[in-house]
């Protein structure tokens, strides 16, 4: 299946310079879909996974689909202010500002061994505070998977020593 070949690349958006990688194209079609679930799915099957932690809102597409065909509970790590009940939260820069995301702390039990689940895999930082929360309720992260890696942008360095699984990586940032 040529993932990289339905994955639309848009160029200057949402600001000059990037190369925004989009996965609305990836969605339209089903094999591709299908594909890509699939190959988390068949990796993740025999690690004894508890939980997939999905990251707001793209992981949420890839995450819940991973998390219903492992049979395992399904976590949103989400922007802030978005979660209802009592939650952790953990900010992280970005190129310019901070942002912030945030899971409930009943989402994950002292334990589990857990998947954190995105898109795209760039800096790094997004996951990075992810498992900080993922740490916060003792749980144990046993790897991130991402659809996409832009591997120039080194975050599976950032990650380490998490590993890190990426179905296609673009050299072009
Ligand atoms: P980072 O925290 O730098 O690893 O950025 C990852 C998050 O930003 C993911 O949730 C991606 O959806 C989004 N993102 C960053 N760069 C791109 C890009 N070039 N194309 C599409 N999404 C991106």
């Amino acid at each position: 299946m040529d993932l990289k070949g339905v994955i639309r690349n848009v160029p200057d958006f949402p600001k000059p310079g990037i190369q925004f990688k989009d996965i609305t194209t990836l969605l339209l079609n089903p094999q591709a879909f299908q594909y890509t679930i699939n190959c988390f799915v068949d990796r993740y099957t025999s690690l004894n996974i508890n939980a997939i932690v999905a990251v707001e809102s793209r992981g949420f597409i890839f995450g819940s689909v991973i998390a219903y065909n492992l049979k395992c509970p399904l976590v949103l790590a989400r922007k802030k202010g978005k979660l209802p009940a009592e939650k952790i939260t953990e900010s992280f820069a970005l190129e310019y500002g901070w942002d912030t995301i945030e899971m409930h702390v009943d989402a994950l039990k002292e334990g589990q061994r857990v998947v954190i689940v995105d898109d795209l895999l760039a800096t790094g930082g997004t996951v990075s505070a992810v498992v900080k929360l993922v740490k916060q309720l003792k749980a144990i992260p046993i790897e991130a998977g991402f659809v996409i890696e832009l591997p120039a942008l080194k975050g599976r360095e950032i990650l380490q020593p998490l590993p890190v699984f990426s179905l296609v990586q673009f050299d072009d940032i």
